[in-house]
C-alpha cells in the first residue's frame, strides 16, 4: 500500500504553512521550495530532470530515500518518492523532515558548501565527519518540533525504534552515522522519549547491552549535540562544534573497527583450540 497523489498533495501546503508557523524566519524560503511528487516508473530520470531545472547535482544511480532536498544554483527543491511511503501520517513526517534540511543547510549555507567541497575533492576533515550526523539529526529535529504531538501511552514502541537505531549505528561492527543521527533526534526531541526520560532520568535506552566504552562516547556525543540543541536558534552550527562532533564520529569509527578486528581475532583463537 502506497500513498496516492491525491492524498498526498493537500499535504504539502499544510506541511509548509505549519513550517512557517514554527520557524517564521523562514517564510519566503520555505515558500519558495518546489515540492516534487515523483513516482517509482522512471524516478532517476524524472529527479535529475528536476535537478538541471534548478542547477542542482544529477545522480547517476537512483535514489533510495523516501525523499530528497535538491539545493540548487537557482533555487531548492524537494523531491517526494511518494509511492514508496504508506501513509499520510509517514508523508507528512518525511515532507517537513526535508524541510528541516532546506532551513539547517540555507542557515549554514557556507559550512554547507565547505562540506560539499571535501565530499567532492574526497577529503576527509572533522567538518565533513561531524556533518554525516549533524545534518540528518537537525532535520529530525525540526521535524519533531513542527510536528509537535502529545507524548504517547506505550513508551515501549518509541523505545524500540531508538534500540533499533542504536544497534544500526553501532552494532554491527561497522558505524552508521545516519542511524545515530535519527537516535539523538529522539534522545533529544521525541516527546515520548522526553516524558520517559523525565521519569526514568537514568534510562539508558538501548545503551544497557553496550560496553563502557560505548557508553562513554555515546556520552560525548550526546554532550555536544545537547549544548548545540539547548541554544536558542539551534539549527544554526558554528565550525568548532561541528567540527567536535567529527571527533566524535572518529572515535565510534575507530571504536567499531577495533571490536570488528577483536572479533575476527577472538573467532581465529577459537578456531585454533578446536
Ligand atoms: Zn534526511
Amino acid at each position: 500500500m502506497s500513498i496516492s497523489q491525491k492524498a498526498a498533495l493537500p499535504l504539502i501546503d499544510k506541511a509548509k504553512k505549519e513550517t512557517i508557523a514554527v520557524f517564521p524566519g523562514y517564510r519566503e524560503m520555505i515558500n519558495s521550495v518546489d515540492v516534487h511528487l515523483v513516482s517509482n516508473t522512471n524516478s532517476l530520470k524524472r529527479r535529475n530532470e528536476i535537478a538541471g531545472m534548478i542547477g542542482a547535482a544529477e545522480l547517476n544511480e537512483p535514489p533510495c530515500a523516501h525523499a530528497e532536498t535538491l539545493i540548487g544554483k537557482k533555487k531548492n527543491a524537494v523531491v517526494v518518492y511518494y509511492q514508496t511511503i504508506a501513509n499520510e501520517t509517514d508523508f507528512y513526517h518525511f515532507l517537513v523532515h526535508e524541510f528541516g534540511h532546506v532551513i539547517s543547510i540555507c542557515a549554514n549555507k557556507a559550512i554547507y558548501e565547505s562540506v560539499q567541497n571535501d565530499i567532492r575533492n574526497n577529503v576527509e576533515t572533522e567538518r565533513r565527519a561531524g556533518s554525516s550526523i549533524w545534518s540528518e539529526c537537525v532535520a529530525e529535529y525540526i521535524a519533531l518540533d513542527i510536528n509537535r504531538q502529545e507524548p504517547a501511552q506505550i513508551t515501549w514502541a518509541a523505545t524500540d525504534e531508538m534500540q533499533h537505531y542504536l544497534d544500526l549505528s553501532v552494532g554491527n561492527d561497522h558505524f552508521d552515522p545516519y542511524s545515530l543521527a535519527f537516535f539523538l533526534a529522539m534522545y533529544y526531541n521525541d516527546p515520548t522519549i522526553e516524558s520517559y526520560l523525565s521519569r526514568y532520568p537514568g534510562a539508558a535506552i538501548g545503551l544497557d547491552k553496550y560496553d563502557d566504552d560505548l557508553l562513554e562516547l555515546m556520552k560525548d556525543v550526546i554532550n555536544v549535540i545537547g549544548e548545540q540543541f539547548c541554544k536558542e536558534k539551534y539549527w544554526i552550527i558554528d565550525e568548532e562544534t561541528l567540527n567536535k562532533l567529527g571527533v566524535c564520529c572518529e572515535n565510534f569509527w575507530n571504536y567499531c573497527e577495533l571490536h570488528s578486528f577483536s572479533r575476527k581475532l577472538s573467532e581465529l583463537v577459537n578456531y585454533n583450540d578446536m
